[in-house]
C-alpha cells in the first residue's frame, strides 16, 4: 500500500506576536476553546476571490494547493467557496467561514487595481477601517527599487491594513498578505498570484500554525466491473460520515474510485487506520478491487504479468491502439508487452491477422467470431502468452437495432485456449473507446488471477 506521507504534523496555535510584539495569548485560548477537546478534528474553509476565477478563465489550484498542505497539517478543509471581485460578497463569505470553521484561508484581490477589494473586505469583515502601515509601504517601495522602477501611486493601497491586524511578508512580489482575526477565528489573507501565495504560505502562515500531534491522510482504492451506487451498497458502513477513516466514492477515468480520509494523532495511527479499511474493502469487494494509490488498470495487468512471467500483445480495431498506449504507459511495460496491430480496416484484419473474409463478410467485423479471430491471429503472429483482439462499434454512426452504438466484442485468447466477451456500453465515442479498453484489460486481469469473468 501506498499511504501519501504529508509533511510534519502541524496544527494551528495562533501563537503569532500581535501588532507590537505582544503574544495574543487572549486570542489563542478563545481559538482552542472553538477547536474542541483534542488537537484531531480542526477544519478550515478556502475562499479564492477573482472575476477571472467563478468566469471559469483561470481555473482556482490555489484552493487545491491550500486544501492538501493544511492536510498535511492536520486541518480538514470542509469548504472551497469562489467569489467574484466584489467588496460586500468577499466581506460576506469571510464572515460566514469564520463563523463555520476554525480557520479561514482568502486568496487573491490583494493587487493595486480597482478590482483589487479583498483588502477593504476584511476590514469590513473586521467591522474596522484601512490604515497604511508604514514598514509595509517602505517595503514596497525598496521592492520597486530593487527592480529598478519607480512606485506608482496605485502601489500605496498595497500597504494599507486593516486596523487590528497584521501584514504578512511578501519577499516574491509587492502586496503583503493579511492576518487578521474575524469572529475570533483567524483568518489567513494571501495573494492570488501562485507562486506568491504559496511562497506566503510556507513562510508566513506555517510558522504561525504551531506543532500539534494531528495528521490527514487520504488513500484511494480503484475499482472496475460495478457501478457506484452497487458498490457503496455493500459498504455503507464504512461509508458513514461519522467513521473515522471515513469512505467516498468519486467515478474518475471509467472507474469507481474510494478515497479513504483518516485523520489521527499521528502518521503512523493513521496509516495503521487506512491499512484497516483497505483490507475491509477488499475483503468485501473482492477481485473488483483493481488497484490502490497510484496504480491503474494497465498496471495492475502489468504486475499480474510480470509476476507470472507472460507477454501480452493487441490486436485494436475501435479501440485504435488506446489499450497498448494505456499499458506502455507503465514503466518497464516491455518485460511483459510485446506490441499489437491496429486493425481497423478489414484488409488489415485479414492480411495480418489471419482473420477469414469470409467470416467478415458473414458475420461482420463487429461480431464473437471477429474478435476471437483477432485475439487469435494476434497470438499467433507475436507469440505472446495473452493476446487481446477487439472491435466494435464507438459511435456516433455505424449502429443499428441488431449492432447498437457501444456493442463491444473482445477475444482473449491464452494458454488455456480463446474466449469472447460481448457488451453494451453507454456513453459517447470518447467514453465508449475508454471503457471498452478498460474492460479489455479487466478481463485479462480477472483471467490472470483465475477470477470468474465480469
Ligand atoms: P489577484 O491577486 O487576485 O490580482 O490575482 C493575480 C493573478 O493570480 C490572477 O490574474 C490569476 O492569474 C492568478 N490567480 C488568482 N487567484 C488564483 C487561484 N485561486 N488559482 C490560480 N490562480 C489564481
Ligand atoms: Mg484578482
Amino acid at each position: 500500500m501506498r499511504v501519501g506521507d504529508g509533511s510534519m504534523p502541524l496544527v494551528l496555535s495562533c501563537l503569532h506576536p500581535d501588532r507590537d510584539g505582544r503574544r495574543d495569548d487572549q486570542d489563542l485560548s478563545a481559538v482552542r476553546r472553538d477547536t474542541g477537546r483534542d488537537s484531531i478534528g480542526m477544519n478550515a474553509v478556502i475562499i479564492s476571490v477573482g472575476d477571472e476565477l467563478i468566469s471559469g478563465q483561470t481555473v482556482d489550484t490555489n484552493s487545491a494547493y491550500l486544501a492538501r498542505r493544511l492536510a498535511g497539517m492536520g486541518i480538514v478543509t470542509t469548504a472551497h467557496q469562489t467569489v467574484g471581485d466584489d467588496r460586500p460578497s468577499i466581506a460576506a463569505a469571510i464572515k460566514s467561514a469564520a463563523e463555520a470553521a476554525d480557520l479561514v484561508v482568502v486568496t487573491g484581490g490583494l493587487g493595486p487595481t480597482a478590482d483589487d477589494l479583498t483588502r477593504q473586505a476584511v476590514a469590513e469583515a473586521m467591522g474596522t477601517t484601512l490604515a497604511t502601515n508604514a514598514q509595509c509601504l517602505a517595503e514596497i517601495e525598496e521592492f520597486f527599487g530593487r527592480l529598478g522602477r519607480t512606485m506608482v501611486p496605485a502601489n500605496r493601497i498595497q500597504a494599507m491594513i486593516p486596523l487590528g491586524a497584521e501584514p504578512l511578508a511578501n519577499k516574491v512580489g509587492t502586496a503583503p498578505g493579511i492576518a487578521a482575526r474575524v469572529v475570533g477565528k483567524p483568518v489567513f489573507v494571501l495573494p492570488g498570484v501562485p507562486v506568491e501565495m504559496e511562497w506566503m504560505f510556507d513562510n508566513a502562515v506555517v510558522p504561525r500554525l504551531d506543532r500539534r500531534a494531528g495528521i490527514v491522510l487520504y488513500h484511494t482504492v480503484h475499482t472496475f466491473g460495478k457501478g457506484e451506487s452497487d458498490i457503496a451498497s455493500g459498504i455503507l458502513d464504512l461509508m458513514d460520515r461519522g467513521r473515522n477513516p471515513t469512505v467516498g466514492t468519486t467515478v474518475a477515468g471509467g472507474m469507481v474510485t474510494l478515497r479513504i480520509i483518516s485523520r489521527a494523532a499521528n502518521p503512523q495511527e493513521a496509516r495503521l487506520a487506512i491499512q484497516d479499511t483497505v483490507d475491509q474493502l477488499r475483503r468485501r469487494l473482492g477481485a473488483m478491487v483493481v488497484g490502490e494509490g497510484e496504480e491503474t488498470m494497465a498496471s495492475a495487468v502489468g504486475l499480474l504479468l510480470r509476476q507470472r512471467k507472460q507477454t501480452l500483445a493487441v490486436a485494436e480495431s475501435c479501440t485504435g491502439g488506446m489499450i497498448a498506449e494505456m499499458i506502455t504507459a507503465a514503466a518497464g511495460a516491455s518485460d511483459y508487452f510485446l506490441g499489437g496491430v491496429i486493425a481497423y480496416a478489414n484488409g488489415v484484419k485479414t492480411q495480418l491477422l489471419s482473420v477469414p473474409r469470409s467470416m467478415l463478410e458473414t458475420h461482420g467485423a463487429v461480431s464473437e467470431p471477429a474478435a476471437l479471430a483477432l485475439a487469435e491471429g494476434c497470438r499467433k503472429l507475436l507469440a505472446c502468452d495473452w493476446a487481446i483482439g477487439i472491435t466494435g462499434i464507438a459511435g456516433p454512426g455505424g449502429g443499428s437495432e441488431s449492432k447498437p452504438v457501444g456493442l463491444v466484442y473482445i477475444g482473449l485468447a491464452g494458454p488455456a485456449g480463446t474466449k469472447a466477451y460481448r457488451h453494451v456500453i453507454p456513453g459517447n465515442r470518447a467514453t465508449i473507446r475508454l471503457r471498452a479498453s478498460l474492460t479489455a484489460m479487466n478481463h485479462l486481469r480477472l483471467a490472470l488471477l483465475g477470477e470468474p469473468d465480469l
